[in-house]
């Protein structure tokens, strides 16, 4: 059996991801530590409340004693790092939970690993050769780009927001990590992540709740803003991959290749909801425009080409589909509550 920590695993992403590795493989053992904060939700999980490979543990992972004692009672095998403070919005608000979280927090659970796994730098204890560090990251880390271009794995970081600058700092104490210490790390830096689970105060939730609640569908600025759209579970299988074969020391980009920007988004809903709803009113007649948040980025995009061609994955959704998913999800959530 392998044990393996999962942090945020109570959020969008990291319970996705427990329930697409616990289907997945038998011989892994999932120890989710989560503080549920407002974004964690223990419903996300509630189909592994009888399987006993996964134990759920309420705690910060900024709390020093008691990562310690989880290293010491569970032999950890590998930690995969989702935990953060992660709405943008908020993070121009109340920058402070951001710090903690994320850079602390990552520095907590890395060194703590560290401390566990390695008896000097570049030597490991006996038995925690593989030990694995998987950082979750994200591609706001690298700036805006303009109307061309794409992110890869070289591209200097730029972050613009609080909460990109957090997870730039996380980035780079990891990386420091692999270069000081020898320890086994990856990191992984997506791009926009949409499907089930995804907390009510992010876009695409938003704009369906909006949509079938007869409110305004707020969408920022002139609603140009570009994303490259991940279908959670693409991105839960190139997770996968870079934890079981990414090359230690790297990053990896993931990415949709599926550019979309906001107001696309909320039209497209927007036409779905016409079909699945229909009401008098078309959906789209609710789009109203809000003023801009301060440094909102213009565009990202992601080339995916070194996971694809190193590691052979690929994504298997694109927007258009990946996205009648989704609205079907969030109006079962909505609607049968
Ligand atoms: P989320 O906000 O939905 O979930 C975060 C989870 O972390 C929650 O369950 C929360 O309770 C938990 N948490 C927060 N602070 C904690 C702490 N101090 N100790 C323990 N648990 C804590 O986030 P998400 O969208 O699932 O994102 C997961 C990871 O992926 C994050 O690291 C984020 O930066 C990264 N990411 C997300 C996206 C996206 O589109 N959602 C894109 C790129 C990268």
């Amino acid at each position: 059996m392998r044990f393996i920590l999962i942090t945020g695993g109570a959020g969008f992403i990291g319970s996705n991801f427990i329930s697409f590795l616990l289907k997945k493989y038998q011989d892994i053992s999932i120890v989710n530590l989560d503080k549920l904060t407002y974004a964690g939700e223990l419903s996300n999980l509630k189909e592994l409340e009888d399987n006993k490979n996964y134990t759920f543990v309420k705690g910060d992972i900024c709390d020093v004693a008691l990562v310690n004692e989880l290293f010491k009672t569970h032999n950890f095998s590998g930690v995969i790092h989702f935990a953060a403070e992660s709405h943008v919005d908020n993070s121009i608000a109340n920058p402070d939970a951001f710090i903690n979280t994320n850079v602390h927090g990552t520095f907590n659970l890395l060194n703590t690993a560290k401390n566990h796994w390695m008896d000097a730098p570049f030597s490991f204890k006996p038995g925690c050769e593989n030990n694995r560090f998987h950082h979750i990251s994200t591609d706001e880390v690298y700036g805006t780009l303009g109307k061309t271009g794409l992110f890869s794995e070289d591209t200097p970081y730029a972050p613009n927001s609080p909460y990109s600058a957090s997870k730039a700092s996380s980035d780079f104490i990891v990386r420091s990590y692999y270069h000081t210490y020898g320890m086994n790390v990856v990191t992984t830096n997506c791009s926009n992540n949409y499907g089930p689970k995804q907390h009510n105060e992010k876009l695409i939730p938003t704009i369906i709740r909006k949509a079938i609640n007869g409110e305004n569908i707020p969408i920022y600025g002139d609603g140009k803003n570009v994303r490259d759209w991940l279908y959670v579970e693409d991105h839960c299988s190139g997770i996968d991959l870079v934890y079981q074969k990414g090359r230690s020391g790297e990053t990896y980009n993931i990415g949709g290749k599926n550019e979309r920007d906001n107001l696309y988004i909320a039209h497209k809903i927007c036409g779905l909801l016409d079909e699945l709803r229909p009401k008098l009113s078309k959906y789209a007649e609710q789009i109203t425009f809000v003023t801009d948040r301060p440094g909102h980025d213009f565009r990202y995009a992601i080339d995916a080409s070194k996971i694809e061609n190193e590691l052979g994955w690929q994504a298997k959704e694109n927007f258009e589909t990946g996205i009648v998913k989704t609205v079907n999800w969030y109006l079962n959530k909505y609607e049968n509550r």
